[in-house]
């Protein structure tokens, strides 16, 4: 059923304007645990004008009319609208239910106020970055590389992007190898972009394979590891693509959501494996609101005949592309004239 509400959950997602009364004014009540500092689901919940707050088994349930947050206790998991978001920290009972200051100010707020976020300013150009490519060949598997698959979807999305009028720059358009540092350098010599890694992912040789899935990284913030890995001195160095921390969810959002959202419409549902967090050189060093995406595994047994379907390859595109208009749109969108 919800797949027929596309746009209308996704509206719901990024353009809502939420007003707190009195933003300015609201004093969380702020509390310590384990090094980090937490706030009330029930202030969260009045901070943004939910009406209720419900528990339901392990779950913790905000909502009003628009917006649903469901949270577990003691869990990362979190879904906003049904967009999966793995968070930096665990919801923890501190007397009652609190989050993490972090996630509540580089997920939450950005998603549900987009119009707020500063460095998320125009911009008229799309940065590709097919992953991999020459003597790096990325994930392989018995129908094709990932180097392959990365550049395919991405020379789609580029035609996808122009028709929509937007001036694209590719980081490979040919199955050459390129360093990390060298698609980062070429990104920042652009101004008023966005950047956009595409991979396919593979759950590696350690007979892992039944993993499947799509995921969309944005770079940790200061002080959160890289997903699956502990918390590292370097961890807490503020990096170039911290600067677009809000921005980069925002945009993290929009793609993950349509993606996940077309291809079920596409009949080529994928699970979702959520929007999380990671250091990836691309995503510390580029100046731009940026996100790597990773299209589902070429390990699974099925996923890989899908990723290796044009149809899904033109799907994803488009969704990419769909979510790129939406974007600009919801942050663009000026406090007050917010339309739903
Ligand atoms: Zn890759």
């Amino acid at each position: 059923m919800r797949i027929f509400n596309f746009r209308r959950s996704f509206f719901l997602l990024l353009f809502l304007a939420i007003l707190p009364a009195s933003a300015s004014k609201v004093r969380w009540k702020v509390k310590e645990y384990r090094n980090n500092k937490y706030v009330p689901l029930s202030q969260v919940k009045d901070f943004y004008g939910l009406t209720s707050m419900t528990k339901s088994g392990s779950y913790i349930i905000l909502r009003n009319s628009d917006v649903e947050l469901k949270f577990r206790a003691g869990g990362q998991e979190v879904l906003m609208n049904n967009v999966k978001f793995i968070f930096s920290h665990a919801v923890v009972s501190l007397g009652t239910y609190h989050i993490s200051i972090v996630d509540l100010k580089k997920v939450i707020d950005p998603v549900l106020r987009p119009f707020k976020i500063k460095e998320a300013k125009g911009f008229d150009t799309v940065i590709i970055d097919p992953g991999h490519g020459g003597q790096d060949a990325g994930a392989v598997n018995s129908l094709g590389t990932e180097a392959g698959y990365n550049l395919k979807v991405a020379k789609m999305l580029q035609e996808n992007l122009k028709k929509r009028g937007f001036k694209v720059i590719m980081t490979r358009t040919d199955d050459v190898f390129l360093t990390l540092q060298e698609r980062v350098k070429l990104a920042n010599s652009y101004k008023n972009a966005i950047f956009i890694s595409i991979h396919f992912n593979s759950a590696g040789s350690r007979g892992r394979s039944q993993a499947r899935g799509i995921e969309t990284f944005t770079l940790s913030p200061v002080g959160v590891a890289h997903y699956g890995r502990g918390l590292k001195d370097s961890d807490n160095i503020e990096r170039m693509g911290n600067a677009q921390d809000s921005a980069n969810i925002a945009l993290a959002t929009a793609v993950h959501w349509s993606s996940i959202q077309l291809l079920a419409r596409a009949k080529l549902e994928v699970p979702d494996r959520g929007i999380r967090r990671a250091r990836y050189s691309v995503l510390t060093g580029v100046k731009h609101p940026a996100i790597l995406f990773e299209g589902g595994f070429m390990s699974h047994p099925k996923e890989k005949y899908l990723i290796n379907n044009p149809t899904y390859q033109r799907t994803l595109a488009k969704s990419m592309c769909e979510a790129i208009v939406f974007y600009r749109k919801a942050t663009m969108q000026k406090v007050g004239t917010a339309k739903r």
